[in-house]
């Protein structure tokens, strides 16, 4: 599959260029060129399919030209050996529950897809150097990446994470892992870990001693294979004969995973539409609203992994619906407010909601679903049944959730075993010549 750059103004990739480099040259998003629409014979009996059945058709459309189908089913396998479940809340409300991965995080999946794909062209190419991975975090990214490479020959893994500046379950689940994985904890916070990043990926000298990769979230090898999810909660909705008009509603930050959604619908996925819920970081709400899309810095809020200014992905939708600059903006928006709309909560909100829910249904909602759930309980409309994705397991918010919700959230076991593990990390000055001295040693 041939994949071109958002901005237009470089060359393209295939898939393997597309997931080394993650970027385009000119800075722009890469999309593949195709979508290809699945046969309806799979949508006819997709409710008889597992998770890693549906997943796999769904990979093949995107990846089938650029790895061998036995390789790419493997690939597939391994990545979801975990359930996504829906889950009824009340009426016609449903969740998509995505947090049942090794980190409990939906990230997960695009993390351990893309060390799998990477490992793939790896071997493929006959390597025998070692790939290492830069990734900053400010916690839930850097958990996902670094359990998704974990013991992934030929791939070393370094997470960039701010001193202090982490939830101490987080910094569990990328220090204590050891393998391929190194934790280094910078004296500063998140832009400065970022900062040493872009540094490392432009030093000449370090590219030259070693070969150099991201793992950041607009990889395609990263966003897509979240796509899974939209079908596999169709499958299990239809099941029910409840899929007829479904609207998905997406708690959004960078907007990758509805992005993922969105890509599915255009293979076919039968969604009626679909409700970006956002924090008090409103700028696509406002985009839609205006047409106007404004960045700016953004604001801290309790759905901290939505806390986006500029989103990402925007450029991905923005091409997508413009038909890769065919249409005109007024067009283009026009386009997208057909199909999305928007909802935004602040921090109080987002209290009351998780407030409310809990005492009406039972359910432990966490600060990111209960954007979501709050979106679809003032914008369902008669007729139309809706399912807001849980992204995070609310015990890894669990002082917030306690304590807005006056109960104690129980820890899974697979978050409590990270705990258990032995922190290990390497202290780093925030200045690049300390980094990089570092990383020409290794
Ligand atoms: C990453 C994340 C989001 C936002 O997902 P995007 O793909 O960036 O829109 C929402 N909730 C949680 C818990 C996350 O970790």
């Amino acid at each position: 599959m041939h994949y071109y750059s958002t901005n237009g103004k470089a060359p393209g990739a295939d898939l393997h260029k597309a997931v080394v480099k993650g970027l385009a040259e000119d800075r722009g998003l890469y999309m593949p060129e195709k979508i290809k629409q699945l046969p309806k014979d799979f949508f006819d009996n997709i409710e008889t399919k597992t998770f890693q059945e549906i997943a796999y058709t769904v990979a093949d459309a995107f990846f089938g030209e650029d790895v061998d189908a036995e390789s790419l089913k493997k690939i597939v396998y391994d990545t979801l050996s975990f359930d996504c479940p829906v889950v009824k809340i009340k009426d016609n409300i449903y969740t998509l529950e995505l947090f049942h991965g090794p980190t409990l995080a939906f990230k997960d999946v695009g993390a351990r897809f893309m060390a799998r794909l990477l490992q793939y062209f790896i071997r493929q190419e006959g390597v025998h150097e070692q790939v290492n991975v830069l990734v900053a975090t400010s916690g839930d990214t850097g958990s996902a990446v670094a359990n998704g490479f974990l013991g992934v020959d030929g791939i070393h893994v370094y997470v960039l994470y701010p001193k202090g500046k982490v939830s101490p379950i987080q910094e569990c689940q990328f220090t204590t892992l050891g393998q391929n994985i190194t934790a280094i904890e910078v004296d500063g916070v998140f832009d400065d870990c970022q900062a040493l990043v872009k540094n490392a990926f432009m030093d000449v000298e370090l590219n030259q001693h070693m070969k150099l990769t991201s793992a950041n979230s607009i990889n395609v090898a990263r966003f897509l294979p979240q796509a899974f999810y939209y079908f596999n909660a169709y499958a299990r909705m239809k099941a029910l004969g409840k899929a007829g008009n479904l609207v998905m509603c997406v708690p959004s930050g960078n907007f990758g995973n509805i992005c993922a959604a969105l890509f599915g619908q255009q293979q076919g996925l039968p969604i009626k539409r679909f409700i970006a819920a956002n924090n008090a970081n409103d700028i696509f709400y406002k985009y839609l609203q205006t047409g106007k899309y404004e960045p700016k810095a953004s604001i801290q809020t309790l759905a901290n992994a939505m806390d986006v200014g500029d989103p990402s992905n925007f450029a991905r939708i923005l091409n997508l619906y413009s038909q890769n600059g065919k249409l005109s903006a007024e067009d283009t928006h026009a386009a997208i407010i057909r199909l999305i709309s928007g909802a935004t909560f602040n921090d109080n909100q987002i209290r009351e909601t998780m407030r409310h829910c809990y005492q009406d249904t039972n359910y432990i909602l966490d600060p990111h679903g209960a954007c979501g759930y709050q979106a679809l309980v003032e914008g369902l409309k008669s007729g139309e049944v809706g399912i807001f994705c849980e992204t995070a397991h609310p015990a890894k918010f669990k002082e917030k959730v306690d304590d807005i919700l006056g109960i104690n959230v129980e820890i899974p076991n697979r978050l409590a075993a990270f705990m258990e593990g032995q922190k290990q990390s390497i202290p780093m000055p925030k200045d690049f010549a300390n980094f990089k001295q570092y990383l020409l040693r290794q």
